[in-house]
């Protein structure tokens, strides 16, 4: 039988596990040691492959995963019936009774998911956990922080729930300070009015990466959710946030598939929107928009053949990117490409290759696409 995955493989990806363990233990190390660790690895842990990093990052001391739906819950139990899972998102009305299959924690906004999730209990004969959310400026999940209390009483008063913690999200820690300060003030000002309420029991926490930068050490904070900097990018490069060297986990990689020369005048790619102005060599690599190299990088992004930067000539298509090797030497087909990540002392980072595309580096790890296998290095045990 044919068996594809022998396959010589034409656009990859390398997720280093060995780095991703050594950035958690670096940004513990760079917090206080009561702050508990909330890996968050929605998305398929921001395309990093949900499997292979939940596993590696419970092994590290993550003490809760962070997703997006009950599908990234139920792959995680997979792995483990006891790794506690928090569901970031609302959930829908027709889900309610998997979260007590999946034994995952719900996120509460409402008093209508209060008195759903109370009856979800009621009906299963257990007890369902949530994290209170409150709104404290973002706009998005949460009860608006100035009905918090009255939300909160509602959940004392549900017999079949169980609060376990308390969250917010700031909506720009890495741009402005002082709206962070006044959401943080906002967040503890509503738990302040909450009768009854005792922080000590449960999960306190607001930070995402890019909060890590103001972390408030005092006061009830004791949880961070942290996504992109365990992954070894910098959301945006605050002095605290710098002393993480977290390392890049995640790298990209094609090859070329042909090299060819073309006359001075040529329009390379679709539309010619590239005219070569001298006789060229021109290497055409094996991947495309189709793996998640953006159509964005036509005529604007690099790649790194032998340890050199070489520009895309023209539009990326769908499978194949051109660029222009006439400089470098001895290219040939079949050599090793790298999209994103380091070869030879040169580098395309993350957050370079995503400026090409007018995006954020969240959004070019969700666009790598099914198309490209993941290859994972320094497993556990070798
Ligand atoms: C995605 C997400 C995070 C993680 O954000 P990063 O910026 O990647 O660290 C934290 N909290 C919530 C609610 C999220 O949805």
């Amino acid at each position: 039988m044919a068996n594809a995955s022998r396959l010589p493989l034409r656009c990859w990806a390398e997720i280093d596990l060995a780095a991703l363990e050594r950035n958690l233990h670096l940004i513990r190390a760079s917090l206080p040691a009561h702050m508990r660790y909330v890996a968050v690895v929605k998305a398929d842990a921001y395309g990093h492959g949900l499997h292979q990093t939940a596993a590696r990052l419970m092994h590290a001391g993550a003490d809760l995963f962070g997703v997006a739906n009950l599908a990234e819950a139920a792959a995680i139990r997979e792995l483990s019936p006891d790794w506690p899972i928090l569901l970031l998102s609302p959930l829908l009305p027709d889900e309610d009774r998997h979260v007590i299959e999946y034994d995952v924690a719900a996120t509460v906004s409402s008093a209508e998911e209060v008195a759903r999730l109370d009856f979800t209990g009621l009906a299963a004969g257990r007890k369902v956990t949530v994290h209170l959310k409150i709104d404290t400026g973002m706009g998005r999940l949460g009860i608006w922080h100035e009905e918090a209390p009255a939300l909160y009483q509602k959940i004392r008063d549900s017999k079949n729930l169980r609060l376990a913690g308390v969250f917010t999200h700031f909506s720009s820690p890495d741009t402005d300070a002082a709206f962070t300060s006044e959401q943080r003030r906002r967040f503890l000002a509503a738990l302040q009015k909450c009768d009854g309420l005792d922080l000590s029991t449960l999960f306190v926490h607001a930070d995402n990466s890019a909060g890590l930068e103001s972390i408030a050490v005092a006061g009830p904070f004791n949880a961070v959710r942290i996504g992109l900097l365990q992954f070894g990018i910098l959301p945006h490069t605050g002095s605290l946030l710098s002393q993480v060297q977290a390392e890049p986990v995640f790298s990209f990689r094609t090859r070329v598939g042909l090299v060819k020369r073309l006359p001075v005048g040529t329009g390379v790619s679709y539309g010619s929107t590239h005219i070569l102005h001298r006789d060229s060599t021109v290497a055409i690599l094996t991947a495309g928009y189709g793996d998640g190299l953006p159509r964005a990088a036509s005529n604007r992004g690099h790649v790194l053949i032998r340890g050199q930067r070489c520009p895309v000539l023209g539009r990326v298509t769908m499978d194949q990117t051109i660029v222009d090797v006439t400089d470098i030497p001895d290219v040939c087909a079949g050599d090793e490409t790298v999209l994103i990540g380091r070869q030879q002392g040169a580098e395309i980072s993350l957050t370079e290759f995503s400026r090409w595309a007018d995006t954020i580096p969240w959004e070019t790890l969700c666009s790598v696409t099914k198309r490209v296998t993941r290859l994972y290095r320094t497993p556990l045990g070798l």
